[in-house]
């Protein structure tokens, strides 16, 4: 429906304002102006020529288990380095205002809690954190090594990110306190999310079957675009803190 830019529609700071339960699903976009780059955007420096969309996948750890764990060392570096941006602050600050908020999110990079969220569900694992590849067991304080990626200490395979790759399924907890969040929502914010990868992908639109106002927050248009109740054109980091001071207020 109607589509703004840096003026938001006062039918939806209403209806945001006046509701008691909001669900938000934020994707890479959202981290973009941090310094993270999304899947889609073009990558620079040593890894320009690999394309994260073939990285991020079990068959490329099968194949080549030095070279996704050497990227994932480099990605784990440059988020480290980086830091939450306005757009993560907003969502924490928004947080205390609605009676129930649920922070979904498909973001491995822990920036959310870095900036004071709470309640907040990550579909997609956290690459601070690392399993072992055969028996899915958490390891904390993995074996430093170089060259190949470390050894589980139990069980001798080896050791993997702990995020969930193309073509994997979905920690169940994580998915069905998501669902649950969404059945429940009235107000359903979607940002920087490409709404392509599945499952979450699919989020929005439940919500929307579900009645509940459809928020999107892109500086690009998505399939979820002419199905959002309200579409806000606009990077994350700039439309949020204007949102947080108008629902706040
Ligand atoms: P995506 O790469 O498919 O889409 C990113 C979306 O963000 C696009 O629609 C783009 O238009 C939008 N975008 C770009 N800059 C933006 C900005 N400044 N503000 C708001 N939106 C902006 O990302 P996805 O939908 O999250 O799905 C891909 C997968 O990538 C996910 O599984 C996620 O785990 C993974 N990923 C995570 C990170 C991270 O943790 N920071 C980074 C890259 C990829």
């Amino acid at each position: 429906m109607a589509a703004s830019t840096e003026k938001f529609s006062s039918a939806m700071l209403e209806i945001l304002r006046a509701s008691s339960n909001v669900a938000v699903l934020t994707g890479a976009g959202i981290s973009a102006e941090s310094g993270v780059p999304t899947f889609r955007q073009a990558q620079t420096g040593l890894w320009s020529q690999f394309d994260p969309l073939q990285l991020a996948t079990p068959q490329a750890f099968q194949n080549d288990p030095k070279l996704v764990w050497d990227w994932y060392a480099w990605r784990r570096k440059l988020i480290s380095e980086s830091l939450p941006n306005s757009g993560h602050h907003a969502l924490a600050d928004l947080e205390n205002y609605f009676p129930e908020f649920t922070l979904i999110t498909q973001n491995v990079d822990g920036f959310h809690q870095l900036a004071g969220s709470k309640a907040v569900i990550e579909l997609h694992g956290n690459i601070f954190r690392t399993k072992c590849s055969q028996e899915n067991r958490l390891i904390t304080d993995p074996p430093q090594t170089t060259g190949t990626p470390p050894r589980c200490p139990h069980c001798g395979e080896l050791l993997r990110p702990d995020v969930v790759w193309f073509g994997e399924s979905l920690p169940a907890e994580a998915l069905n306190n998501a669902m649950r969040a969404v059945n429940a929502c009235q107000v359903f914010i979607s940002i920087g999310t490409s709404t392509l990868v599945e499952p979450a992908a699919s989020l929005p639109f439940i919500a929307l079957n579900n009645g509940a106002t459809v928020v999107e927050i892109n500086p690009q248009t998505t399939l979820l675009t002419p199905m959002a109740s309200y579409s806000v054109r606009g990077k994350a980091a700039e439309v949020l803190p204007k949102l947080a001071v108008e629902v706040l207020r």
